[in-house]
């Protein structure tokens, strides 16, 4: 039967990561007996070899079974203990712990800036990752000059692929790390420079899109915002958090366009009212005309008169609710009366 692995784990300060633990040499040699075959055809490794680890003060298991390795690394474990304690024989075990736990804390950190490709943040969290101790150095020195490097290559190149493969090169020429942190280093550099190409690219259009605004080119700005969506989208969470980056400077954009196109709307509005007041003013104005041929040809023409006053009231009856539709009712009213039609 597998141990469960989420059993037996704890927090090593010493490997910075999550352990099993085992109270007796005896039940990690257990453990090893019992499961090693069913872990080597899980992972293709499994664990040969127990050691005692003086930070958790009990016993880890390990694949790598060189015992010039294991002794090699028996010291270094030894090494970070004296640095950490600083010769204090005394420091406890929890104040150890905590102590590994802010440097991971910076590492951690470290590594999320540098896939963002916000290089100061990462130099400055390593500086003080290794400023709090310089246990586990080996990997948060790396991690420090894969982000100046990448920087110094970009600074003269924007050649990705160059500046990929020379960053690969260099991890792989690193002796101080483990096999499967050269790996992971491995694939982190590559997340790295293609997350830098794309936040470049996003960068570019949004400068497009921001040039546009200027211009007044509003539709052109909104083309460049649509084009940021669909490069950000369904790319899993990492591009997220790059399209965090360009969040503020879209939103700016976003509102611009807004804006034009409220004050574009309330524009047409006006121009729309505008000039229906136009036409009711010369409908108005006809109306008055007809009025006025009525009562000029009313004491020659009657029946003409009479056609013409029939128009107007029409015309009067057909305008919306207004004060100048009732004084022209009145009017009509008034001109029928004296007339006595
Ligand atoms: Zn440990």
């Amino acid at each position: 039967m597998i141990m469960k692995p989420t059993r037996n784990r704890v927090y090593c300060p010493s490997c910075l990561r999550s352990k099993m633990l085992f109270e007796s040499e005896e039940k990690a040699n257990n453990f090893i007996r019992f499961n090693s075959a069913e872990i080597m055809e899980l992972n293709g490794k499994a664990p040969t070899r127990s050691y005692y680890c003086r930070f958790c003060g009990g016993w880890h298991i390990t694949s790598i079974s060189s015992e010039q390795k294991g002794q090699e690394m028996d010291q270094l474990d030894q090494d970070r203990f004296e640095k950490l304690t600083n010769g204090q024989a005394k420091a406890t075990s929890a104040e150890l712990k905590a102590r590994s736990r802010e440097i991971q804390k910076f590492y951690n950190k470290g590594i999320s800036a540098l896939s963002l490709c916000r290089f100061e943040q990462a130099e400055l969290c390593f500086s003080n990752a290794l400023i709090l101790n310089p246990i586990h150095s080996e990997q948060i020195e790396h991690a420090q000059k894969i982000c100046q490097r990448i920087q110094e290559q970009l600074a003269c190149s924007m050649d990705y692929e160059n500046t990929k493969r020379e960053l690969l090169e260099f991890n792989a020429s690193v002796s101080v790390l483990t096999q499967s942190d050269k790996e992971s280093f491995e694939r982190f550099i590559i997340e790295i420079i293609d997350n830098y190409c794309i936040l470049q690219k996003l960068y570019s259009i949004l400068d497009n899109a921001e040039v546009a605004i200027e211009n007044k080119e509003y539709e052109q700005a909104k083309m460049c915002v649509e084009e940021c969506s669909s490069l950000v989208q369904d790319q899993g969470e990492v591009k997220l958090k790059l399209k965090g980056l360009v969040n503020e400077r879209i939103q700016c954009i976003q509102s611009a366009i807004l804006k034009h196109d409220e004050a574009h709307i309330a524009a047409k509005k006006e121009r729309r009212a505008a000039k229906q007041k136009q036409k009711k003013t010369a409908e108005l104005m006809r109306i008055i005309s007809l009025l006025e041929s009525a009562e000029k040809t009313i004491s020659q023409n009657q029946d003409s008169a009479k056609i013409l006053l029939s128009t107007a009231s029409e015309r009067v009856r057909r305008l919306p609710p207004s004060e100048e539709k009732d004084i022209l009712t009145q009017n009509i009213e008034r001109i029928m009366q004296t007339y006595g039609l």
